[in-house]
């Protein structure tokens, strides 16, 4: 019988591909990596099924190069799980397995697998005479250490008490020690149990509600303000399940923003948590896979991708601040990870914990129609208070520099009475727009709709949509003025201004300019937990997860933008960023007052977010979502198109449209429409909506249709890619 490998290969393929197995080899495992030819190039593709006939003819298939794994290095859970995501976001299902591998496992010259190797004596190692090695003290040494430990001993072990791995296969070689890879069972790292505080009366109940669950999937929103105690009750919950020899993921939005959870868990747990974001170098990440995947870490902290990441003895996963927007991947494979956990938790038959003191509407509805367990911490934990919020009125008080005058003399206050002030300001770099002020031009990028940002230090302008930076022009290029004037504040010139303002206090500024380097992060956080006055300036990075003792006021400089926001999430985004940052004040002993600066004290979002009743907010939003039909009461499927041309970009997406509406049933297909931002990046940007009040009938449709797309001729002018449940519509 002829053996056809169906292999997922990365590439724009719908399907598995079909392939020959190597003559005269074992055929390989589903789940194991295979090196194929795809055109004329090597490729590492994933089996899927080994089957035994093709839909293609025999005669014009090729052979399998190679086989890199000896056994499955992808579980049935990863392969489940990726084939539901294939499906549902429409995506190859090639370039959703190659997400599901470390960088390193997906090069043609990859490596071989690394197992985890430990050693154990064998009973002739028991049982020989130590003497023959008289004159090999290493060997004796060896030998000892092994006899005593019955367990087997990592070979890193055995390394740090001197022991080379050549000592051990010379030994190995004698049948005096066996090496074996080490699985789950009997985890290398045993979590360290205990350090636990004692839980307030809402930590409790939430912490036993879970525990009680954990044996069957269910989802339970852990609905909590800021400083309630949330972390402490994950890991309370994480150590039932570790303490029943299960494995824990928690994902967080961005590793390198919520330092301080992972040095929790690793205060709590040891040397049982491994962390993997993207951050880190292609090998780390391969070790910390590796580690979770044979079992010897069992618990991981990752970002969005390592809702990926195999682990066999998975007993719960907890998704830290689930209204991130950093848990759904903006190109490529669109994916929220966020709902990929639920849906592992699902085939896994496991809890899924979603923690929030901001929960995203999509979820609270979710809580609200009984699909989710509705867990709720209502008072911060320990001491704190909540913090005091106010609006300061910019039309009564004029703002100089940005800073209006009650503003000034709240953070001149605050830092006398020694604490720190945090200024909260979404913009980075040190003016959003460079105007000539006798002619009124302004700098626009050559590439984008977008004005370019001045930036200082290095000085110059630079577009934050597509990278492109010149210098400064030292005069008006339309008239000639001398120095255009930059309008309008970012982080940087806010960092300057205070620096005037406040010249005996340091300030710190944390942005995605002032951190390139995780350590600039560190070392500015540290800065700040020495708890000495400073002012700490930054963007939405600053505003999430941290933890700043001494931080008593909080300043959202401009929070205008997000009450008109073309977006229709604009203001979802909005509460949850103003109560987060108000999150960071007074979370010690000492109160926390919060000031937002607002040319529109009266518009009719403030007072839930002013009396810090999400609630509130949350269910008048919802009931505007209702009344204009979109999410969670509408699903949303957004095509989108680009191309060095506006007509190429339009030929396609008139043809897409027509196409999709011709069986469209109860899906509304609208537009096209130009994006937001039509040109970007030189490139011409334009969009299809399609809407629909149930899943099936969109899915049904994208299903049926993208193939006929992509074969369209327009397609070929084209860039386009669809985006299931988008974020943002523009
Ligand atoms: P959240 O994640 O909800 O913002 P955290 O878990 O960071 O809150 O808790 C805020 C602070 O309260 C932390 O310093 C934490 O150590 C403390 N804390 C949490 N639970 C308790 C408790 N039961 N008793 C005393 N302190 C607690
Ligand atoms: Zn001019
Ligand atoms: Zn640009």
């Amino acid at each position: 019988m002829p053996l056809i490998l169906s292999v997922a290969v990365p590439g724009p393929f719908r399907r598995p591909l079909d392939y020959l197995p190597i003559p005269e080899r074992e055929p390989p495992a589903i789940g194991t990596r295979v090196k194929v030819p795809l055109g004329s190039r090597p490729v590492v593709g994933v089996v899927l099924g080994l089957e035994a006939e093709s839909r293609l003819d025999p005669a014009r298939l090729r052979p399998a190069i190679d086989y890199l794994d000896p056994t499955a290095i992808l579980d049935a859970d990863i392969l489940e799980l990726a084939r539901w995501a294939a499906d549902y976001y429409h995506h190859p299902i090639g370039e959703v397995m190659a997400r599901c591998l470390p960088p390193r496992h997906r090069r043609p010259d990859a490596a071989p697998v690394r197992q985890i190797r430990a050693w154990q004596i064998t009973a002739a190692g028991l049982a020989c005479d130590l003497d023959q090695f008289a004159r090999a003290p290493a060997k004796v040494r060896a030998l000892t250490h092994l006899r005593e430990t019955a367990e087997p001993v990592t070979a890193a072990r055995l390394n740090a008490l001197g022991i080379r791995s050549g000592i051990l296969k010379q030994l190995e070689a004698l049948d005096l020690v066996v090496s074996r890879a080490v699985f789950s069972s009997g985890g290398l790292a045993e979590p360290v149990l205990g350090g636990a505080l004692t839980l307030n009366a809402g930590q409790r109940q939430a912490v036993s509600a879970i525990t009680e669950g954990l044996d069957r999937f269910g989802v339970y929103l852990l609905d909590g303000i800021t400083g309630s105690g949330k972390t402490e009750v994950y890991l309370q919950a994480m150590a039932a399940v570790l303490q029943a020899g299960r494995q824990v993921l928690m994902l967080v939005p961005e590793i390198g923003l919520t330092p301080q959870t992972e040095e929790r868990l690793r205060q709590r747990f040891g040397e049982a948590v491994a962390t993997l974001h993207s951050g880190m170098t292609d090998v780390a990440r391969l070790r910390a896979w590796d580690r979770v995947r044979l079992g010897a870490a069992r618990i991981l902290i990752g970002t969005r991708s390592a809702i990926f990441a195999p682990m066999p003895d998975l007993g719960l996963i907890v998704v830290d601040e689930e209204h991130d927007e950093s848990y759904k991947q903006q190109d490529g494979l669109r994916y929220s990870a966020r709902d990929l956990a639920l849906i592992r938790a699902r085939n896994r038959n496991v809890a899924v914990v979603l923690g929030s003191a901001t929960p995203s509407l999509e979820t609270l509805h979710n809580a609200q129609q009984g699909r989710y367990r509705h867990l709720h911490l209502r008072l911060r934990a320990g001491s704190a208070e909540p913090p005091e919020l106010r609006l300061i009125d910019l039309r009564r008080h004029q703002a100089s520099d940005g800073f209006s005058s009650p503003l000034q003399q709240a953070m001149a206050e605050t830092l006398a009475a020694g604490n720190q002030v945090l200024v909260f300001l979404n913009r980075r770099g040190f003016a959003p727009v460079l105007r000539c002020s006798d002619c009124g031009w302004i700098a626009d990028c050559p590439r984008c709709d977008a004005r370019m940002t001045v930036h200082s230090r290095p000085g110059g302008l630079r577009c934050h949509h597509c990278g492109s930076a010149r210098p400064l022009p030292p005069r008006c290029p339309q008239c000639g003025a001398p120095e255009p004037m930059p309008v309008g504040q970012g982080t940087q010139r806010t960092e300057t201004v205070l620096k005037q303002r406040f010249p005996d206090v340091p300030v710190v500024r944390i942005d995605r300019d002032s951190t390139a380097s995780q350590q600039a992060l560190t070392t500015a956080i540290e800065q700040i937990q020495t708890g000495a006055p400073a002012l700490l300036v930054g963007t939405q990075m600053l505003a999430k997860g941290h933890h700043f003792p001494a931080v008593t006021l909080v300043a959202v400089l401009d929070a205008d933008g997000g009450l008109f926001s073309a977006d229709f999430r604009g203001s979802e985004r909005l509460a949850q960023q103003v109560l987060q940052v108000a999150g960071r004040a007074g979370r010690a002993e000492r109160p926390g007052q919060v000031l937002i600066q607002t040319l529109q004290p009266e518009h009719p979002l403030w007072p839930a977010i002013l009396d810090q009743d999400y609630p509130a907010f949350a269910r008048a939003a919802l009931a505007e979502r209702r009344d204009t039909g979109l999410p969670p009461y509408a699903h949303l499927a957004l095509l989108r198109a680009e191309a060095t041309t506006r007509n190429a970009t339009w030929a396609f997406l008139e043809q897409a449209a027509g196409r999709l509406q011709a069986n469209a049933g109860s899906v509304a297909v609208l537009g096209p429409i130009p994006a937001l931002r039509e040109r970007l990046d030189g490139r011409y940007r334009a969009q299809l909506l399609l809407q629909c009040s149930e899943r099936p009938p969109l899915h049904g449709l994208l299903r049926r249709g993208l193939p006929e797309l992509d074969v369209l001729p327009e397609a070929r002018r084209v860039r386009w890619s669809l985006d299931v449940d988008p974020i943002d519509l523009y």
